[in-house]
């Protein structure tokens, strides 16, 4: 009875820690696996991806994706800094891989593992497109949306494990990481974000990428691209999970300046388009 009693304030205990506050927009958001145990999982989860897909090395695209890569994470960490949230990310580990694919996607796990799929690269077309897409996937990573994304059933599951010892890697504990981050067999299959969310990245990502010296009202082109393509037969994959609209190119338009500004703040003052 003592037992069981200590067991349910140590669980509890657990849950409250986990609930932890976006940085970005100051809401308390629901995390009840911590980063510590979701990371290691998704570092094995991107090797794994890698090693079944074919990276491209040492091309002027390559390049491109780690040069854009590198100027968006220190674009968040100086963020993260200035606005109290030094050490959020000292469990990243960023890396940006190009993949040799003629899918049209682009993913951000978990502590910074990103892969640009070679079929994105004729809609963003361009250095600043591609921190615009870059951007808004490290700000899906950044405020936790793949762990919200979970429903309330694989949440509860995935917590019991987490609250009595730790997250393990069972087949079971595999599927509904996977199922969140759209990886393994079904890599790029994914849960489409909520609007919220959808609106949440675009907005950081905004700030993210003015902040790493790519003109922000470029993002508002680079959706419209990607909403000319929606028209075909068949839509890329990336859109299904993040699906373009008139509402999304509006508030990017209006919300440019504002990012500009806070890029200002950081002296960046110039902006590549
Ligand atoms: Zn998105």
């Amino acid at each position: 009875m003592k037992f069981s009693k200590s067991l349910s304030i140590l669980l509890l205990g657990a849950l409250v820690v986990a609930c932890s506050t976006n940085p970005f927009t100051g809401k308390q958001t629901l995390a009840l696996v911590p980063n510590s145990q979701i990371l290691p999982m998704a570092f094995q989860q991107y090797q794994e991806f890698l090693s079944e897909n074919k990276v491209v090395k040492n091309t002027a695209d390559a390049q491109m994706v780690k040069s854009v890569g590198q100027k968006i994470a220190a674009a968040s960490e100086r963020y993260l800094t200035a606005n109290g949230y030094a050490g959020y990310l000292a469990d990243y580990r960023w890396e940006y891989n190009l993949v040799d694919s003629k899918d049209v996607n682009a993913w951000c796990m978990p502590g910074g593992k990103i892969v640009v799929y070679t079929g994105i690269l004729p809609i963003t077309k361009n250095e600043a497109g591609l921190a615009a897409v870059m951007g808004h996937e490290v700000a899906h990573a950044l405020a936790n949306h793949g762990q919200q994304r979970m429903s309330a059933g694989q949440l509860q599951q995935l917590g019991a494990v987490a609250g009595n010892v730790a997250l393990s890697n069972s087949p079971e504990n595999q599927q509904i990481f996977n199922t969140a981050y759209g990886l393994g067999s079904n890599v790029g299959i994914m849960l489409p974000f909520s609007r919220s969310h959808e609106t949440e990245a675009d907005h950081i990502g905004l700030i993210l990428m003015a902040m790493a010296g790519y003109e922000p009202s470029v993002a508002a082109e680079l959706w419209q691209r990607m909403q000319a393509q929606e028209n075909g037969n068949t839509p890329p994959e990336f859109l299904s999970t993040h699906p373009s609209s008139s509402t999304r190119i509006q508030n990017i338009q209006a919300w440019a300046p504002e990012a500009r500004a806070e890029a200002k703040k950081f002296g960046v003052t110039s902006f590549k388009r």
